[in-house]
């Protein structure tokens, strides 16, 4: 492994990184660390730094269990579980415990070589190759050689990276900014080429040869999907847009890219990990489809000319082995609504009237579908089209420009989701605060609450739902109730009770309830309601316990 970097460089880098709060700073710290680099040990780097033993989209991953860590790490440095548990309860971390152990390291390989950068990540490489019969003891194996040969603040650094406990504060956005002002790249060269790469060490490999600037979109190489911005009412859609547009059917699946090349069909999620063995109906829909390409769609259960429930994907989303019942019990057709390239030409920048053309002469030869497509303008052809989807079984819509660029790993505002909620919950305003924008000088933003026994909680903060008027008189009245003010923001007394319609439920430190509810909007004010009879904690944490399930296998 000669030439290679050493490893303590970056635990080094890495522990003032952690160490210091500055954005700007870490950045520093990082393209400092990386500029003196050979290409392939700044793509290891950089992929380490991000929290990552492998590239993006690799099918295996070098998991080790926190209990071969523990094992390895009392074998290797000679401390009981005891110890262990003790020094773990202190630090709540395996890195941190690492690094205290193996400073008192009692095994020492007697001719102990430098770990380098190369040797790291070729350990890596062995434990994602390590698979079947006996893998556990060569793993190890593998993990105990990297123990011994580590210094404690390198051990620290390999095992955060192999519980993905890396919390350095290097969000991936800063690490591509450090990336590009390493190497020169201007910001949004570096942007596009971190996405069409779509790994932060490919991207880093790239900028650090100078080829980061002409980097395609590849098959096999699978790029961040776009996301639609939710919207709470068609009438919001409508104006939003204010033309004509697509609606397309809301499928509720799984979020599958489909890449094609040669006779080879590889399908990814939207975590970018490789899925291909889980659907096996949808390779077998491109089968005799020509051309190469990827495709952005969801592979949906569905059966009878219907979808069925997404919790019956749950079984081939864990147990890959148990697929063919899987597949009986829910089939699964793979409904595409986007193409992001076409026979080695990109196809991103094209406006979407254009991309679905396209699609659709790519799904021609295959037994995939289109997503089903409404052209709506007003707000009660939205409604309608909602409606449609939904007494068919689908979740909702996602309206979208016909003349929108498909935004890889955004949020475009070319893409507006409208879905039935979760569910509703009756919560009390317990603050409030003034709005900005053309919300500026009334009181707009409302915390709210629920009962947890005698106490109120709050679970999260609305701005949307009430009409102009509505917002008026609420400002008044909340004024009227003040408790305290603090300016910009009042506590007020809990006694305006209102109905709240939300998306999901998240677990949140914000909030004193420990939860948040994702997307609330006040569907109205309960009027007729008091206090005593808002929803309680004990609602959410059950809303929270059934819509898990799906957070998770996201
Ligand atoms: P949500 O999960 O509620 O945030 O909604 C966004 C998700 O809807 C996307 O990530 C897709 O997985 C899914 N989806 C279903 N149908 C479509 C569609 N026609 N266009 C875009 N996304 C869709």
């Amino acid at each position: 492994m000669k030439g290679s970097a050493p490893l303590l460089g970056l635990a080094e880098t890495l522990e003032k990184v952690r160490g210091t709060p500055s954005k700007k700073e870490k950045v520093r710290l990082i393209a400092g660390f990386l500029k003196g680099l050979e290409p392939r040990d700044a793509e290891v780097a950089a992929r380490i730094a991000s929290g990552r033993s492998s590239e993006r989209g690799s099918k295996d991953e070098a998991q080790v269990g926190y209990s071969t860590l523990l094992e390895v790490l009392k074998e290797v440095t000679g401390a009981s579980g005891q110890e262990v548990s003790k020094i773990y309860l202190r630090h709540g971390d395996l890195g941190e415990v690492a690094e205290e152990l193996l400073g008192r390291k009692r095994e020492q390989q007697l001719f102990s070589e430098e770990l380098t950068l190369a040797a790291l990540d070729d350990a890596f490489a062995r434990l994602r190759s390590t698979k079947g019969q006996g893998s556990a003891a060569a793993k190890r194996a593998i993990v105990k050689s990297l123990m011994l040969a580590a210094t404690p603040l390198e051990g620290k650094y390999i095992v955060k990276v192999l519980t993905g406990e890396m919390r350095t504060g290097m969000v991936s956005g800063l690490l591509e900014e450090a990336i590009a002002d390493a190497y020169g790249l201007p910001k949004d060269a570096a942007a596009r080429a971190h996405m069409v790469l779509g790994d932060i060490g490919t991207f880093a490999n790239r900028a650090a040869t100078g080829e980061a600037s002409g980097a395609r979109i590849q098959p096999f190489r699978p790029v961040n999907f776009m996301l639609a911005e939710p919207f709470a009412t068609a009438k919001e859609i409508a104006d939003h847009f204010g033309k004509k547009v697509f609606a397309e059917c809301k499928y509720d699946g799984i979020r599958a890219q489909v890449h094609k090349s040669g006779r080879e069909v590889r399908v990814y999620s939207r975590r970018l990990e490789e899925i291909t063995p889980n659907f096996p109906e949808v390779v077998g829909a491109f089968e005799e489809a020509r051309g190469d390409f990827i495709l952005d769609g969801e592979a949906v259960p569905f059966a009878g000319g219907r979808p069925l429930p997404f919790q019956l994907l749950q079984r081939r989303l864990r147990r890959m082995e148990d697929f063919e019942e899987a597949a009986k019990n829910a089939p699964v057709v793979y409904f595409a609504f986007d193409i992001l390239l076409k026979d080695g030409k990109e196809t991103v920048d094209l406006p979407l009237s254009e991309r679905r053309r396209l699609l659709g002469a790519v799904l021609a030869g295959s037994k995939a579908r289109q997503a089903e497509t409404f052209d709506v303008t007003t707000e009660t052809e939205v409604q309608d089209a909602f409606r449609r989807s939904r007494d068919q079984g689908y979740e909702g819509l996602v309206v979208k420009d016909p003349g929108s660029g498909y935004a890889m790993g955004k949020r475009g505002s070319g893409w507006a989701k409208l879905k039935e909620e979760l569910d509703t919950l009756d919560v009390v305003i317990v603050a409030a605060e003034y709005g900005h924008g053309k919300r500026a000088g009334v009181i707009s933003d409302y915390t709210f609450a629920v009962r947890d026994g005698d106490a109120l909680k709050t679970v999260g903060k609305a701005y949307s739902g009430l009409t102009d008027k509505e917002i008026d008189d609420m400002t008044r009245r909340l004024k009227e109730i003040t408790v305290k003010d603090f300016g910009y923001r009042r506590q007020v007394k809990p006694e305006i009770v209102v109905e709240v319609a939300f998306d999901s439920i998240q677990r949140s430190e914000r909030h004193d309830g420990g939860f948040a509810l994702r997307f609330p909007r006040i569907k109205r004010i309960r009027t007729d309601k008091g206090l005593a009879e808002i929803d309680t904690i004990e609602k959410v944490e059950k809303l929270f316990a059934g819509q898990k399930l799906k957070v998770d296998e996201r």
